[in-house]
């Protein structure tokens, strides 16, 4: 099943902090495409540094849940710690969708609850898939039209 994962990362070095997470999820999964770095400015949170973000594209067969274990395990592993909400983080590997799988819990909500409205997401994501789409909201193409023009 195909899975889309955003990563971020705007601490110490961002540029191999994401190239660790990729090598990191090569041992562990199937990766099929990974975006270019996109520079980005902070959303949300405290005065922090920019943005470097990225969108993989992975094939796995694992539950849902042991995927994002998966990802957090790769986060713990290079030393994230979890502070303010939406602070700087070294790496942060968030599960955008997964298959067609929906989903509301809190531990795990499918597609992510907020990558409609981010176009750090979205952007890298048509940069590897021209076709994508969240199953909520649909294609990334008019997604992206409709958001405001970024800052
Ligand atoms: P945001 O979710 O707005 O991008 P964040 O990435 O900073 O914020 P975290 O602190 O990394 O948030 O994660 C908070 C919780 O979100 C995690 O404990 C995780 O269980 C939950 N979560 C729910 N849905 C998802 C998802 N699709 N991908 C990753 N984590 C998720
Ligand atoms: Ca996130
Ligand atoms: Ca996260």
């Amino acid at each position: 099943m195909k899975a889309v994962i955003a990563l971020g990362a705007n601490l110490d070095d961002p540029k191999s902090a994401l190239e660790l997470a990729i090598a990191l999820l090569r041992e562990a999964t199937d990766v099929i495409s990974v975006s270019s770095f996109h520079i980005t400015k902070p959303v949300g949170g405290p005065a922090q540094p920019d943005y470097l973000n990225a969108v993989a594209i992975i094939d796995s067969e694992l539950p849902a849940l042991d995927l994002l274990h998966l990802l957090q395990g790769i986060e713990k592993s290079m030393g994230r710690v979890r502070t303010e909400k939406w602070g700087p983080r070294i790496i942060d590997l968030d599960l955008i969708s997964y298959g067609s799988i929906l989903s509301e819990a809190e531990e795990l909500t499918l597609p992510h609850p907020r990558a409609h409205e981010r176009r750090f997401v979205l952007e890298p994501w048509l940069e590897i898939d021209s076709e994508a789409h969240v199953l909520t909201h649909g294609p990334v193409r008019e997604i992206l039209h409709q958001l405001p023009p970024a800052k």
